[in-house]
């Protein structure tokens, strides 16, 4: 069909190291997959598996824009996450092929409206409005794994305005990424496109507007927004 009743959306596109873009479907991410933050938030990382929720396309934010203080809140929460972008698609795909579906990599900050979140988790209802508002998904560069592999160690961090606020190893993901792509697939068909924010380290914090977040993951890359006034 090329006959469209309004404009159809822009696609939401992750810039790639050489230059060329990655087009988004679909964002997928993990609850508490580092035991230390399952801890902050007052879980049983041994008792409780990590669980998805997702965030839409265009909720990303890319090369370092500004992010607008998001309405609705009093409680913005940086989560510093690496990021695994599917390049080959599949339903049910073996824990031990889940690598080779991976394109690449990237660093990326799954913000959350805390309060939101929390008022959510209280009132037994979806997280949508804490997890996936505008914005909500800032994300750096795109890295080929045909060149940097796939990360099973490395240092992953979040500065505040050069303070030290997130620090992490990817080595203490409760579910490497293999497992988790795999996982994944056994409840959604996965597609080219899709990114899996896969969870964040200890040391989630309140930023507002002025705030500069840089955050690194080593072997990988960085991600970096401001937070500013809406
Ligand atoms: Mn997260």
């Amino acid at each position: 069909m090329s006959d469209f009743v309004i404009q159809p959306p822009p696609l939401a596109v992750v810039p790639v190291e050489d230059g060329r873009g990655f087009p988004v479907r679909r964002i997928f991410c993990v609850g508490r997959n580092y035991a230390a933050h399952a801890r902050e938030m007052g879980a049983d990382p041994d008792r409780e598996p990590p669980f998805f929720f997702a965030k839409p396309a265009d909720a990303i934010l890319t090369q370092g824009a500004d992010m607008p203080y998001p309405p609705q809140t009093g409680d913005l929460h940086h989560e510093i996450e690496l990021v695994a972008a599917i390049g080959r698609g599949g339903a049910d795909i073996p824990a031990d092929m889940a690598l080779d579906h991976v394109w690449g990599y990237a660093a990326g900050l799954d913000m959350t409206r805390r309060d939101l979140q929390g008022a959510a988790k209280k009132a037994g209802r979806p997280w949508d409005m804490g997890k996936g508002f505008d914005h909500s998904a800032p994300i750096g560069t795109l890295v080929p794994a045909s060149r940097i592999g796939h990360p099973g160690t490395g240092r992953i961090e979040l500065k505040v305005n050069g303070t030290l606020r997130q620090q992490g190893d990817v080595a203490d993901l409760i579910w490497g990424i293999a497992e988790t792509v795999s996982y994944l697939s056994s409840l959604v068909r996965l597609a080219p496109g899709d990114l899996i924010f896969t969870g964040t380290p200890e040391g989630v914090a309140a930023v507002g507007p002025g705030d500069l977040l840089e955050g690194s993951i080593e072997g990988v890359g960085t991600v970096t927004t401001r937070i500013v006034s809406r």
